[in-house]
Parts: structure tokens; sequence; C-alpha cells
């Protein structure tokens, strides 16, 4: 195989490594240079010295990192660092992520981060981006995991909240705050009834309003909200949320969480919402593999996901394929990164 004979990345404990630009990329371990892909808390990591991320991405990183040293590119702009040349792209995963090309010397290397092939009308939609050597994530990388197009989604999360109106309840619908959240705020069907938000979720938005993403109105649930006065809302909070006794404030309610996992039998049982709907901002099985087909790069690294089973079934299509061992992939699922 020659997948061992160039080195323009390598993989560290510390993480994807750069050696011609002395730079790490999404790392997770504290390192002196940090290219991140964006914000999501498995990604963007406290305590490197300097950052380097999307313009769109950067001030959600600030906001959850607080004082950290971060300079930014636009998509697709070429940043030379060291004897490697960078560039951004639209991984199309939340609003300002990216997919990170790295060149050094011709070889070119694409780090996915984590994307999505279907176009949210939120975040910029991914971008194939040819490449010799692909690091993808494989998060729902089973053949089981099929998203429906979002609009169906929408469709199906309006009339769930179109009916608990009817029958004067409140819906709190459950999505993690960065990214899920907002895409679901802009299908909302506003003409239902007034959108609440926890405020783990109002912290994004007000981020990304200021910096001129749009998003429809919401409130902000604070103590002074009468929680026994809402029927006909509907509250997005995190989904750690909607088990608990801030959610069951709110008369009568019923629960529902948004997420890829719903998709895989057992899940929406064992979750404690009414109901679940089936919607991710990683791509599916067909996602994955039309991403890598894209790519036109022969080397596959996957990581993040269902590794093994998705590298085998690379290598039965052709490719040269491994598996990256992410070392936070226990915290991801406890965090619900699946967004
Ligand atoms: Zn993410
Ligand atoms: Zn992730």
């Amino acid at each position: 195989m020659a997948m061992e004979t160039t080195s323009a990345l390598i993989f560290t404990p510390k993480g994807i490594y750069c050696p011609s630009g002395d730079f790490y990329i999404d790392p997770w371990h504290p390192v002196e240079r940090a290219l991140i892909t964006h914000g999501h808390a498995d990604h963007a990591r406290f305590g490197h010295r300097s950052y380097l991320s999307t313009d769109i991405a950067a001030p959600v990183i600030k906001h959850r990192l607080g004082d950290i040293v971060i300079e930014t590119v636009p998509y697709g702009t070429k940043v030379k660092i060291g004897s490697a040349t960078v560039s951004f792209h639209p991984a199309g995963h939340v609003p300002g992520s990216a997919q990170i090309r790295v060149e050094v010397g011709g070889e070119v290397w694409v780090v996915s981060g984590d994307y999505k092939t279907e176009n949210d009308g939120l975040s910029d939609a991914f971008e194939p981006v040819k490449c010799h050597n692909f690091i993808t994530e494989c998060t729902f990388g089973l053949p089981a995991f099929r998203w429906q197009k979002q609009g169906i989604v929408f469709d199906a999360i309006n009339a769930w909240w179109q009916e608990n109106a009817r029958n004067g309840r409140v819906s709190v619908l459950g999505a993690y705050g960065l990214g899920k959240a907002q895409r679901l705020l802009c299908g909302l069907d506003l003409s239902i009834g007034p959108v609440l938000t926890h405020g783990a979720v109002e912290g994004t938005n007000r981020v990304m309003r200021a910096q001129g993403i749009a998003l429809p109105p919401t409130r902000l649930v604070t103590q002074d909200t009468d929680k026994k006065a809402q029927a006909g809302a509907i509250v997005i909070a995190p989904p750690s949320a909607i088990d608990s006794a801030w959610a069951r404030g709110f008369r009568d309610l019923s629960t529902a969480f948004v997420s890829g996992w719903m998709g895989l039998r057992g899940v929406r049982r064992r979750r404690a919402g009414d109901r679940g709907f089936v919607m991710s901002d990683h791509a599916d099985w067909e996602g994955l593999n039309q991403a890598i087909l894209e790519t036109g790069a022969e080397n596959i690294y996957v990581t993040h996901g269902y590794t093994d089973i998705f590298s085998k079934w690379l290598i039965e299509n052709g490719y040269h394929a491994k598996v990256i061992p992410t070392q936070f992939w226990e915290d991801i699922e406890e965090e619900g990164d699946e967004a």
C-alpha cells in the first residue's frame, strides 16, 4: 500500500499533525497552533496557544472558549503555514464549519471534520474537495442510517407542534444547542405559536445574530417566565434539559428529541421524550459514500463512529482505508455532539 510513503499529515497522541506547517487540526491536547474545523466541544478544545478557524466559526468558538488567540480565514482562501498550503472549505455541518485542505509538495490531504451533504439552508453547503488522502468522520457509517429530506422532517415536527398547540400543550423540543437548534428554528412554522428558548440555546443564537446570521425571533425562558401560561408555544432546549425539573415546569407538555440517533432502533424507547424525530447534522450512509467518491481520494482514513465496519466496507470497495482512533468518542456521545 502506498499510504505510508508520504507524511503531509501524521497521527499523533495529540491529534492530526502537519510537520511541514507545525500545526495540529482539532487537537485533543494543548498545542502551539491549532486549526479548528468548528466549535463543537470535541473539536474546539481549551488550552491552545493560537487558533485558526473560518471567520464564520470564530464567534461561536470564542463564545465557548473565552479569551483565546484566534485568527480567521474565509472559505477558499489559501494560507501558507510553513511549507504547507492550507484552506478551509464548507462542511455543511453547522455555520462556519470547515473541511481543512492541506497541501505539501503536491500531496493533498483533506480533513473533513464533521460534515453533512444535505444543504440545511443555514450553513454553507458541503463542498467536495479533490484530494489524495481524505480523513472522514463516519458517525453514522452504517447502511441503516438514511436520512429523509429535511423538509419532510420539518413537516412532521410542525404537525406535532400544531397538534400539541390545538390541545393546549407546550411542545418541548430537545436539540443540540450549536447547529441543530438554529437549523430547527429556521424550519419551524412560526404561524403556530411563539418560540421559546433555553439559555444554552439562546446564548448561541445571540452570537450568531450578532455576526449577521438571520434567525427567527425567539424568547428566552427566564425565572420570570410564567411556565404555566405558555400553551401553544414551542421550547427549544438542549437534550439534557428535556427530562428535568426545568422542562416539567411547563404545563401540559409534550417532549421530543431531534437527533440522528433517533434512527436507531431502541434509542427512541430509551430516551425520555414522547417523540423522536430523525434529523442529523452528520452525513448518512449515502452521504458518506458520495462524499468519499467525490474527493477522488485513494486513501481514506476513518474516524469518529462506526470506524471498523465502515473501513471494511471501503476496503471491499477498492479503497485503501484505515481507522484512526478518536480519543474522545465516548465523550462525544454524552455531549450529544450529534447535533
Ligand atoms: Zn460537530
Ligand atoms: Zn464531532
